[in-house]
């Protein structure tokens, strides 16, 4: 049977990776994502089940207890994790899928999976990617600093990315992306 192909999609928090992934989904609706497990508190937009699930960390211990997660992170004082049965399910069943992660979590998956491919998604400058981060409004400066030197460490590990791509201009951004999972899949566009 023929299997499906992981692609793991990290960049640092504001960069615009949650927007790419979307128009992949939309225009490539045969690949699903994989939907974490967050103990952070759901966002307004945010809905249970669409965009994480959300539990509490007493809850997410117990599911590491269980060997629940392919993958789990934890990040800006949070913990966050990829379901083992989803991944395993999908791939086995010929599914392409898209993980979200950190780069934590990324190295754990080809660690485990050597075939996944790794996609790095960069902002212009580290100056626009505060821009967005302040101009969501959905975190405090608190959290905004907290991410910004994350930021930092994770841009430090973009070289052991299969590719990295630079979120300047959105469209062209997506269009990359895009042709990245089309070469990776075989698909001749
Ligand atoms: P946010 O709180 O902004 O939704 O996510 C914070 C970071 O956690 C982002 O880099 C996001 O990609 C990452 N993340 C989301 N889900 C997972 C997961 O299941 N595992 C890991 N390792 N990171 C995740």
């Amino acid at each position: 049977m023929k299997k499906g192909k992981l692609f793991v999609i990290s960049g640092s928090s504001g960069v615009g990776k949650g927007t790419m992934v979307s128009a992949i989904l939309e225009r490539n609706p045969e690949i699903k994502l994989s939907i974490s497990t967050t103990t952070r508190p759901p966002r307004p937009n945010e809905e249970n089940g669409v965009n994480y699930f959300f539990i509490t960390k007493e809850e997410f211990q117990e599911q590491i207890k269980n060997e629940n997660f392919f993958e789990w992170a934890e990040f800006a004082d949070n913990f966050y994790g990829t379901s083992k049965k989803f991944l395993e399910d999908s791939i086995n069943q010929g599914q392409s899928i898209i993980l979200e992660i950190d780069v934590q979590g990324a190295f754990q998956v080809k660690e485990k999976c050597k075939e996944a491919i790794l996609i790095f998604i960069l902002p212009p400058s580290m100056e626009e990617l505060k821009n967005r981060l302040t101009n969501r409004k959905t975190e405090t400066s608190d959290i905004i600093n907290k991410r910004m030197s994350l930021a930092e460490k994770e841009f430090a590990q973009k070289d052991k990315f299969d590719y990295q791509i630079i979120n300047n201009e959105l469209e062209k951004a997506i269009i990359e992306l895009e042709n990245i999972i089309n070469l990776e899949r075989g698909i001749k566009c």
